[in-house]
């Protein structure tokens, strides 16, 4: 680099300083520093497909402005970089990249595909990374798919079922057919969609008359174990405990009282039956009815529904809803929004199906965990609200077992004649569906042969341990006790029912304390109107296109003054360009500085006791936004100090001065010192947030060492002389605007009158304004 300062931010300084960075190694963690540790952990981002969300881009940009605050805070700081390797999306990625089912390619193979499409997609989003200007630990980067991550999330599995809280259950649960795998209530979206409300006639068996029931889910009648109607209800009150008989089917259920029944939905009667949703589990459970399944794992009748045995759900609704209008059975079909459950991943409408399945047991630990998250700081406060709703709402233990390929293996071998499980002792990876298992004979029948569980985890299980992997946990016990818990957990508010809430209950099963300190949680980055971006909208923005053409300082602090921290923001070309002309204007106020020399001390004059108290009361706002990791306040403070004070009235009251016309050596002197005092500090300020800029001025005019190895500034200044500042900025744009309005230029001598209040600034502004003194 040449000594001189650039006229424009050109992007590519910026990747000459990741190259200085990369070579002086100024971010390494050094785990023996004796400064107070500060671990982040980073959220693995999870490669589903390209391009990479750029409200993504803009989430991590965030989380390093948290991990260059803390540095400049005194804190030694560990900020890993990790990517989330495990699971379902990757999967339906590949097959649809690869041209692939997953069904049709041995299980070996496909892992190799999904391996391979993540390689790719990784090496997209790791370069991304860098090139914002991320501080992390490029050089250990882990992947949650890992051996050494995966023996992890083993071990803890291992560590759990030892104590008691893993079980196994049939139960009817959450099942995608689609993606062919059980799903937790945390995976579930609710969307309003267009369903029939068929009403149709039952007979009643005791008195022959007509009961009109409407369901949105006929092809279940098959599966109608009971009619319920509201206690209250009393167009109903003769027919309780009386018998209906089920269409079709010719089966005779009980009519029974119960208050589940809503009076204002349909008729009031509803069919209960085996699953049409969670109410029905509930009340079939509490019934004590007996369950008919309709609908298998393929997402089709099965032969319990008779004649629409092997047809899909859909398929089947439309033949029963025909068969019920040819016998006369139908009163009426009303066209309604309905709330429908969907898989988040497929959008296929979920079913409640019975599947064996491993539980996680979380109902008995949700009040101790709301107790200790207490002590768990939230940035924003309000969020918090977020977690503990979700806790409160929580019905069923968590199921962690998945049929699927692309995740951390069960590790269980069953014996082949009793069925015992047997685990391995923790430590090592296990694929028990390829591998032998290391035991020799059955611990309760002897026998010695074994069949290897072929299920996986719900990939949650794999990243709800982010914080121990980070700490490491059993295994580097030293360095564990040290680090744990971790300093902060950034995350999206969108993973607060998943990975915050899986995070905290496995972590507390495993520790017995909260994994965190704090916990940061950045709102979503929608489009312009206000929308998701999806592609099916075509709203999406790639962020490596942007990233190039205006720079990653632009970008960075065009995310951290969009909106506070906590909000949804809108992202879109002209918002980043236009934020990005305060680095254009920045620029400008460093090469003026930069024109004068920087002397060590000087007797300052009113003037400059006064931007410096201007100064001062930025820092202030300054630090109070970085202390709650809100860069919306460090980063509006310092346009405003910068551009709208600093450039627009200090700049041209002391210009004058500062080329010493018509004032003594001594109050040049204090011009020069006052301009590079105010700019060293907004750099010292402003470094978290646009590492590339500052770093590049410092070296320039300060010092050959980055400025990402200096502390924040500690500002001692009066802040007294801001009382001046409204007057002083009322003053300079009346005499501006006079002058505008008699067609004066800037320099033209005017006649006006000082207000008593400025007299002690009176020599830099008649100076200033060549103002004539009567
Ligand atoms: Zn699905
Ligand atoms: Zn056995």
């Amino acid at each position: 680099m040449s000594s001189e300062l650039e006229k424009h931010w050109d992007p590519k300084l910026e990747e000459e300083l990741l190259e200085l960075w990369r070579r002086e190694g100024i971010y390494r963690f050094n785990p023996r520093s004796r400064r107070p540790l500060f671990l982040i952990d980073t959220p693995p981002p999870y490669p589903s497909g390209r391009p990479w969300h750029i409200g993504a881009a803009a989430h991590y940009s965030q989380i390093d402005m948290i991990a260059r605050t803390a540095r400049m805070m005194g804190y030694e700081v560990y900020f890993p970089i990790g990517i989330d390797r495990n699971g379902l999306p990757v999967e339906i990625y590949t097959e649809r990249v690869r041209g692939v089912s997953i069904r049709d390619v041995p299980r070996e193979r496909f892992l190799e595909l999904c391996r391979e499409t993540l390689d790719q997609l990784e090496a997209e989003m790791i370069a991304l990374m860098r090139r914002m200007g991320l501080s992390g630990d490029f050089d250990n980067y882990y992947r949650t798919d890992s051996e050494e991550y995966r023996a992890l999330t083993q071990a803890t599995f291992i560590e759990l079922w030892n104590r008691g809280l893993i079980y196994s259950a049939t139960r009817p649960n959450n099942y995608c057919w689609e993606c062919g795998t059980t799903i937790a209530d945390a995976e579930i979206e609710y969307e309003e969609r267009p369903a029939k409300l068929v009403y149709i006639k039952f007979k009643v068996e005791e008195d022959e008359s007509d009961l009109i029931i409407a369901t949105t889910r006929p092809e279940l009648l098959a599966a109608c174990q009971a009619v319920i109607v509201n206690p209250g209800d009393e167009r109903y009150t003769h027919l309780h405990w009386k018998h209906a008989i089920v269409p079709i089917y010719s089966r005779r259920v009980e009519i029974i009282p119960h208050p589940a029944a809503r009076p204002e939905f349909g008729t009031g009667a509803v069919m209960i039956c085996s699953y049409g949703d969670y109410t029905d589990v509930l009340l079939f459970r509490e019934l004590g009815l007996k369950e008919i399944v309709a609908i298998n794992q393929e997402g089709k009748m099965t032969e319990a529904a008779g004649k629409y045995a092997g047809m899909r759900i859909e398929e089947a609704r439309e033949a029963i809803i025909r068969d019920l209008e040819e016998m006369g059975l139908v009163v009426k079909v009303e066209e309604i929004m309905h709330r429908t459950p969907v898989c988040e991943r497929s959008k296929t409408p979920i079913e409640i199906i019975p599947m064996e399945d491993y539980y996680l047991k979380q109902l008995e630990f949700a009040e101790i965990l709301k107790e200790k998250s207490a002590f768990m700081k939230f940035h924003p406060e309000r969020h918090r609200k977020l977690l503990i709703d979700w806790i409160d709402s929580l019905k069923i233990d968590w199921p962690i077992s998945r049929r699927r390929y692309y995740g951390t293996e069960i590790p269980i071998w069953y014996c082949e004649r009793c069925g015992e499980p047997h685990l391995p002792p923790a430590g090592r990876y296990y694929r028990p569906w390829i591998e032998d298992p290391p035991f020799e004979r059955c611990k309760k029948c002897g026998h010695d042969r074994f069949i290897g569980e072929t299920r996986t985890f719900d990939t949650w299980m794999d990243s709800s341990i982010s914080p121990l992997f980070i700490t490491k946990y059993s295994r580097d016990e030293r360095f564990f006790r040290r680090a744990y818990p971790v300093a902060i957990r950034p995350q999206g508010k969108d993973i607060v029912r998943t990975w915050l809430y899986y995070t905290i209950l496995r972590c507390y099963q495993l520790t017995g304390k909260m994994p965190f300190k704090h916990v940061w949680i950045s709102g979503t980055g929608l489009d312009e109107k206000g929308e998701k971006m999806s592609k099916s909208k075509g709203n999406v923005i790639d962020p490596a296109p942007i990233i190039e053409k205006y720079g990653a300082d632009r970008f960075r602090f065009w995310c951290a003054q969009e909106s506070s921290l906590g909000e949804d923001f809108r992202i879109s070309e002209e918002r980043i360009a236009n934020a990005g002309k305060f680095i254009t204007k920045f620029l400008n106020i460093a090469r003026y500085v930069s024109l004068f020399p920087r002397p060590r001390r000087a007797v300052l004059t009113p003037t400059d006791r006064w931007i410096l108290a201007e100064l001062a009361e930025t820092a202030r706002k300054c630090y109070e936004g970085y202390r709650d990791f809100n860069f919306f306040i460090p980063a509006t403070a310092i346009r405003n100090f910068a551009w709208n004070i600093f450039a627009d009235h200090y700049i041209e009251m002391s210009k004058q001065r500062a080329y010493g016309r018509g004032f003594s050596k001594s109050e040049q002197r204090a011009a020069w010192y006052t301009l590079h005092e105010s700019l060293r500090t907004i750099l010292l300020l402003l470094a978290p947030i646009t590492p590339f800029i500052t770093d590049y001025i410092w070296r320039k005019l300060y010092s050959k060492k980055s400025i990402h190895l200096e502390r924040f500034p500690k500002v001692r200044w009066s802040r007294a002389y801001t009382k001046y500042t409204n007057t002083i900025i009322e003053f300079n744009s009346m005499v501006w605007r006079m002058k505008k309005e008699r067609g004066l230029s800037l320099r033209d001598p005017i006649e006006v009158e000082i207000p008593r209040e400025l007299k002690p600034f009176k020599r830099d502004l008649v100076a200033m304004h060549n103002i004539v003194v009567r």
